[in-house]
């Protein structure tokens, strides 16, 4: 038996596996994952044999049978008592995303704290599951709709939000009385490992979540199990869209969301410095590995060269380093093999044409000369055709893209391939309005930056950000995770 991991440690960590709530080792090949900071190597991941995985499966199927007929009320005591072991364990789990992912500790506690809304949001189960009645239908006959859940839920989730994202989707598939498969990123395995073993800490039936790990090979037998009924995945494009169509081809429910290119449009009339701030904080947080990051700001009419001066001179004073140290401001990027590709786009910008005003890719963090390093970068005279323009890089690049008005603006947000979120600065109402309306993007600011909506409401990608109808948390959420069964009944006795 392999114990989970009690506390963060930086020695060698073996990752086990969690089927029908009994912790073990899998048999699978390994591969050794190493701290982003440092290139120190830091957790033994397995990936679970095919016999595992559909170990997990029966475990969770078998533990649908009780779990679904647990009453909302009781369901929803145990998601308080997880809420409050997340709250205790916040710092914990903060240093955990910060040693596997990299991004700053304000980061990584402030993506639990978004997780834990989820839970929080959860934890109303019996409210958010009712259904509708309408008596006397006809004469003496009565109708009500309920939902019930639909059986072993799967998620898949990236590398870049290692508890937010997991935590958007099993605690309110679970609530809702289904059961569930987790098979977290292979780049970040053990933050999965610590929310799986509190939500066990915190009353759950044995069975009810299973955790297993690999990558491709291991999503594929899940896909392919007819006892899966749902699958929610969260990663690039080209992942979203094979999991959509081979787990809707099996039958399943699913929800498969994708990469993202956001743009910010700044008007001459913005606040320069709120700009200026939500725009740094939106394209170099997490090191612009972020589906809601600010990848390409679109200057409307003269307010490109005072905006542009301040970006360079602000993303010019950010600290780049270590996650866990306080004066970091942004940390590394995942991995070595991923500084390579984003240093690839930096190349690419400059062959097609753009200026390099900001270059970070000489950025030397003292002490730490392994960590996968990238200062913020910043490119100007971006045309919208150049690939850099276009192409989602996942990391501290960012594009201006210039343009003389309003329509110009929203015709290149428009033309994206992707439309998870688009933003505006401006001090008039009326425009704010209209690229509101107007903008084909699921997530909309306005002088906010790029927004990632609460969890109350739906995290909603458009275009090839999002494969699916129902998006994840929200009421969608409810929806996803619940058929309706609607039931008409006479008494004639
Ligand atoms: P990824 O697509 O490489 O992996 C995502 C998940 O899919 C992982 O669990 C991985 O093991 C699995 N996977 C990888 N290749 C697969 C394959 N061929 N078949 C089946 N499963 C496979 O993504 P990543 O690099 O971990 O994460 C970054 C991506 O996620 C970015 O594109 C980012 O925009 C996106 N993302 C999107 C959102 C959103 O809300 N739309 C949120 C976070 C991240």
């Amino acid at each position: 038996m392999v114990s989970p991991a009690s506390k963060v440690s930086t020695q060698l960590y073996l990752c086990p596996i969690c089927v029908g709530g009994e912790w073990r080792k899998s048999q699978g090949r390994t591969d050794t994952l190493r701290n982003p900071a440092n290139g120190e190597e830091i957790t033994v991941v397995p990936y679970c044999t095919g016999g595992e995985v559909e170990q997990a499966v029966q475990a969770a199927d078998a533990a649908f049978r009780s779990w679904r007929q647990w009453p909302p009320a009781q369901r929803s005591r145990i998601l308080f008592r997880y809420r409050q072991l997340l709250e205790e364990h916040l710092e914990e789990l903060a240093a955990l995303i910060t040693l596997e992912n990299g991004k700053t500790l304000e980061e990584s506690r402030g993506s639990v704290k978004r997780g834990i809304e989820v839970v929080e949001l959860a934890c109303g189960i019996p409210t958010l599951m009712m259904g509708e009645t309408l008596a006397n239908v006809a004469t003496g006959i009565d109708t009500a709709s309920v939902r019930e859940p639909l059986g072993v839920c799967v998620g898949i989730p990236p590398f870049n939000f290692p508890a937010m994202v997991p935590l958007w989707m099993f605690p309110l598939a679970i609530a809702c009385g289904n059961t569930f498969v987790l098979k977290p990123s292979e780049k970040v395995p053990r933050t999965s490992v610590r929310l799986v073993e509190l939500f066990y800490q915190a009353g759950l039936p044995a069975g009810v979540i299973n955790l297993v790990h690999g990558a491709k090979e291991v999503v594929d037998v899940l896909l392919r199990d007819p006892r899966v009924k749902v699958v929610s995945s969260v990663g690039s494009t080209a992942v979203a869209k094979y999991i959509y169509e081979t787990a809707a081809s099996n039958g399943k429910r699913v929800q498969a969301l994708g990469g993202a290119k956001n743009h910010v449009v700044v008007m001459p009339d913005s606040d320069l410095k709120a700009a200026t701030k939500a725009i740094l904080g939106a394209a170099f947080g997490c090191a612009g590995e972020r589906c809601l990051a600010a990848s390409v700001v679109v200057t409307v009419g003269d307010v490109a060269e005072p905006l542009v001066r301040e970006l360079v001179q602000a993303a010019q004073g950010i600290t780049v380093g270590p996650g866990d140290q306080a004066e970091t401001k942004m940390g590394p990027v995942i991995s070595a093999a991923h500084r390579e590709r984003v240093l690839q786009y930096v190349e690419l910008g400059q062959r097609e044409g753009a200026r390099l005003v900001c270059d970070g890719r000489a950025v030397k963090v003292d002490g730490s000369p392994e960590g996968y390093y990238l200062g913020p970068t910043i490119f100007d005279h971006v045309r919208p055709e150049m690939r850099i323009a276009r192409e989602e890089i996942f990391g501290p690049v960012l594009s201006v893209v210039r343009e003389k008005d309003l329509d110009g603006a929203i015709e290149i947000v428009n033309k994206a391939d992707y439309g998870n979120a688009a933003a505006i600065f401006t001090e008039s109402g009326k425009v704010g309005r209209e690229f509101a309306s107007r903008v084909q993007a699921g997530m909309v600011g306005v002088n906010v930056g790029v927004p990632a909506p609460v969890a109350f409401f739906p995290f909603v990608g458009w275009k090839n950000s999002f494969y699916g109808d129902l998006h994840a948390h929200g009421k969608d959420a409810i929806e996803f995770y619940t058929e309706k069964k609607v039931i008409t009944s006479r008494w004639l006795g």
